[in-house]
């Protein structure tokens, strides 16, 4: 895991209260809210077609409410709303980067929805006071109104939930939430939070006021035509190419050689094309995280995989062997971009130099590691 990521995790977990139950907050939120919702909409009676349209305009103004609320408060500290910023922009967007963006165990809630007064506040507060307000020119409309104030509270909590929650659930896979989810992760990206995708229910305001930002999952690793920083290097490893090149695609192994990668995230032994894992590194002195796909594996011969990082870095590293006298050569090509101008220039003036250090150093390291590894299995000869 990105060492910053974890490290703010760690911090925030042990700054939680020791009596503080995430079943309570999240029960106390959706009773409270049901509640509300019911009393305002028992005051309503024998609803005219027009006055049902205070639903469909008061889903519309909160929509709009929370947008403004997010993006201006969320993400632009303003005195007045000092807490609100520091909760979100800080703990909440420390604690969800691209690639951690889902939560661990129930008390990570804490994190995710917002305090459980607030929803009282929300309602006392804000909604009461306009309900009675427009109740003195018509009940129903003012019912439909505070009862869809409330509504639209809690779709935005169970809806950001669900953007947070571990992709295994079958929840994640609702269409209408699949989307919002990926608007969401890419909203959670440092570079893009500040100015996209804002909508956590329905990414209409982000549509109208030309916010949103999509992006689809498997995207393209040579998207414009910067040119890709390319290096290659080899060695010479005594053992056979397919135990050699078994060796170096069993990523989870990487950390044993490779002097960058911190640590992985996939299973285990040779991973074949389209398997899909995560990693944490530390290339020329920067943290970073990586999302891997496999896209090709010749046992013995060649395996290729693709990689997304942070800074709109985009990379493919490929491996291959050929068998050379007992042993192996084994060539390492490694072709990697960022999309931003300033990573181009910091590359070009200092990460390559490093980045091409370490690369030749984690050859040394691998045929090391691999030769100690295969011996015991008998594989040189
Ligand atoms: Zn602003
Ligand atoms: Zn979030
Ligand atoms: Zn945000």
């Amino acid at each position: 895991m990105r060492q910053t990521t974890q490290a703010f995790r760690t911090r925030y977990r042990a700054d939680i209260h020791r009596l503080y139950n995430p079943w309570l907050h999240g029960a106390f939120v959706l009773l409270f809210g049901i509640v509300a919702i019911g009393g305002f909409w028992r005051t309503v009676q024998q609803v005219q077609p027009l006055e049902w349209l205070a639903v469909p305009l008061t889903l519309l103004f909160f929509n709009f409410g929370v947008y403004m609320v997010h993006r201006h408060l969320g993400h632009h500290k303003k005195s007045f709303a000092r807490m609100f910023y520091a909760r979100h922009a800080g703990d909440h967007h420390s604690f969800f980067a691209p690639g951690h963006m889902t939560y661990d165990s129930a008390r990570d809630w804490r994190v995710i929805l917002f305090p459980a007064w607030l929803i009282v506040v929300h309602t006392v507060v804000i909604t009461l006071p306009l309900w009675w307000l427009f109740s003195r020119v018509n009940a129903n409309v003012a019912g439909l109104f505070g009862g869809c104030m409330v509504l639209g509270y809690l779709t935005y909590e169970v809806f950001h939930a669900c953007e947070h929650l571990p992709p295994r659930n079958p929840v994640t896979k609702l269409p209408w939430i699949r989307q919002m989810r990926r608007l969401h992760e890419l909203h959670h990206r440092r570079e893009v939070m500040q100015e996209r995708n804002f909508n956590i229910v329905f990414p209409l305001m982000d549509y109208l006021f030309g916010t949103l930002y999509w992006e689809p999952e498997h995207a393209n690793p040579h998207p414009t035509r910067t040119p890709m920083t390319r290096m290659q290097h080899q060695i010479e490893i005594a053992g056979n190419p397919i135990a050699v090149l078994a060796y170096a695609s069993s990523v989870t192994r990487w950390p044993e050689w490779h002097p960058s990668s911190l640590k992985v995230d996939g299973q285990a032994g040779p991973l074949h094309a389209g398997s899909r894992f995560e990693e944490d590194i530390r290339a020329g002195g920067r943290d970073g995280h990586l999302s891997w796909e496999v896209e090709e594996y010749l046992p013995g011969r060649r395996w290729s995989a693709q990689a997304r990082g942070d800074h709109g870095l985009s990379l493919v590293v490929t491996y291959e062997c050929e068998a050379l006298g007992d042993g192996t050569r084994f060539v390492r090509t490694l072709e990697y971009q960022f999309r931003g101008l300033g990573m181009r220039i910091a590359n070009q003036l200092l990460l390559k130099r490093r980045i091409e250090h370490e690369s030749a150093a984690s050859m040394r390291a691998l045929r090391d590691m691999a030769q100690r590894h295969l011996a015991p299995a008998g594989v040189i000869a």
